[in-house]
């Protein structure tokens, strides 16, 4: 299939990959299913060949209608006949065990509709290589997955032809785990955080862990790499200070030379269509990212205590009280940087009512506090936001 998007190697994996691919976890914020379908279709039509999901990137329980962006994946993949290549799709599990590795790599074919004949993989009549990651490993995951032998579980399914890579996922606290589970040399893929805002994976931690498990042949899936959860609102706002847009933030993480392919969590093709102009520009020189890093710092203190709107949390937890609190602190995130940066912040009111219905029933019950992936105190700033907006 025809693309304008430039493919790299997936490591020393075999594959060329979209250097800019879609990201299925924003799927359930469409809401609606054929949106949901045709923006994949759209994307597909580019000529990515690379998705990246999972089986927890499912719309909250109750929602209606329930979208799963595993079986979206499968259904537009299944009905199309005019793939003439493989694709590379992304997914995971959280198969800290090897009992529930197979159970949730069971449930991914089910949902993914994957088929097997011949030693190759299916979905419909489409050929695909299937790159299975353990979801999000952190140091008490770890203990388990290797106390029970998971890797070389996951080696085995591979040997199998279930899988055709073997990979994890994490995030930006647990580099120690990383570090570890890239130098068991038992992996193939790895899919972490970068962006111009935060780069402690990579050259700005104290190990490079990109260039570690690049070096090693792995490929490299960038998530993040607009420093939360796709296209939100806040850095359309933040250009204005630091000139870098969507394009400009996956052309910096393009040009780390170990990233293979970044997973652009997209809500239209004109979002997918903004990051991925950045694909085939020259790579920037190392002046040039520092002189990138400068600007973002400019605003990064704004950043790191407001809500990402990256709505992690709803993969797992929804709150019990139906306080919708990510929408009602993204508001008001935007809300606090216009503010400091003397930005007009008159919608904010009206867009917080839309985003809360029923702002007065948090409970300050404490139990979204483990789930928020950057540790932010939800109850307290709940309090704040409708303080500042109610
Ligand atoms: S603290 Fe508030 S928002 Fe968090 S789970 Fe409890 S009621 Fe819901
Ligand atoms: S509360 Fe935390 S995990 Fe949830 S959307 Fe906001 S930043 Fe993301």
């Amino acid at each position: 299939m025809k693309t304008n998007v430039k493919r790299r190697p997936f490591g020393k994996n075999g594959m060329e990959v979209s250097e800019v691919s879609l990201g299925a976890m924003n799927l359930r914020m469409l809401k609606d299913i054929d949106l949901c379908k045709k923006l994949v279709n759209d994307i597909l039509d580019q000529g990515v060949n690379c998705i990246d999901t999972a089986r927890a990137y499912d719309s909250e329980q109750g929602s209606v209608p329930m979208i799963s962006s595993e079986k979206i994946l499968g259904e537009v993949i299944s009905a199309r006949t005019d793939i003439d290549e493989p694709l590379l799709i992304i997914t995971k599990g959280h198969g800290y065990t090897p009992d529930v590795f197979d159970q949730h790599l069971r449930e991914s074919y089910n949902r993914l509709q994957i088929t097997q004949k011949d030693g190759k993989l299916y979905i419909g009549t489409t050929e695909i290589r299937l790159c299975y990651l353990l979801h999000g490993i952190s140091e008490e995951r770890w203990g388990s997955i290797i106390s029970t032998n998971v890797p070389d579980y996951a080696q085995q399914v591979k040997a199998e032809g279930r899988i055709n890579f073997v990979g994890f996922s994490s995030h930006q606290n647990d580099g120690p785990t990383i570090q570890k589970a890239i130098e068991t040399g038992k992996f193939d893929a790895c899919e972490l955080p970068y962006n111009v805002y935060s780069d402690i994976l990579g050259e700005g931690g104290p190990v490079d862990l990109i260039k570690l498990a690049g070096e090693r042949g792995m490929g490299v899936i960038n998530m993040k790499a607009y420093n939360g959860n796709g296209s939100v609102a806040i850095f359309k706002q933040l250009k204005e200070v630091t000139g870098l847009g969507y394009t400009e933030m996956t052309r910096f993480c393009l040009s780390n030379p170990y990233v293979s392919t970044i997973d652009a969590g997209v809500r239209s093709l004109a979002e997918y269509l903004e990051n991925a102009a950045a694909s085939g520009m020259p790579l920037l020189s190392a002046e040039e990212r520092k002189e990138m890093r400068d600007r973002a710092s400019r605003v990064s203190p704004y950043l790191r205590t407001i809500c990402r709107e990256c709505m992690h949390c709803l993969e797992k937890f929804e709150c019990p009280h139906g306080v919708n609190f990510p929408q009602m602190l993204g508001v008001h995130g935007r809300y606090q940087v216009s503010t400091s940066l003397g930005y007009a912040t008159l919608t904010y009111k009206d867009e917080f009512k839309k985003a809360t219905g029923n702002f007065n029933e948090c409970v300050e019950c404490g139990q979204c506090l483990p789930w928020c992936e950057y540790h932010l105190e939800i109850p307290t700033m709940l309090k704040e936001a409708i303080n500042d907006l109610a």
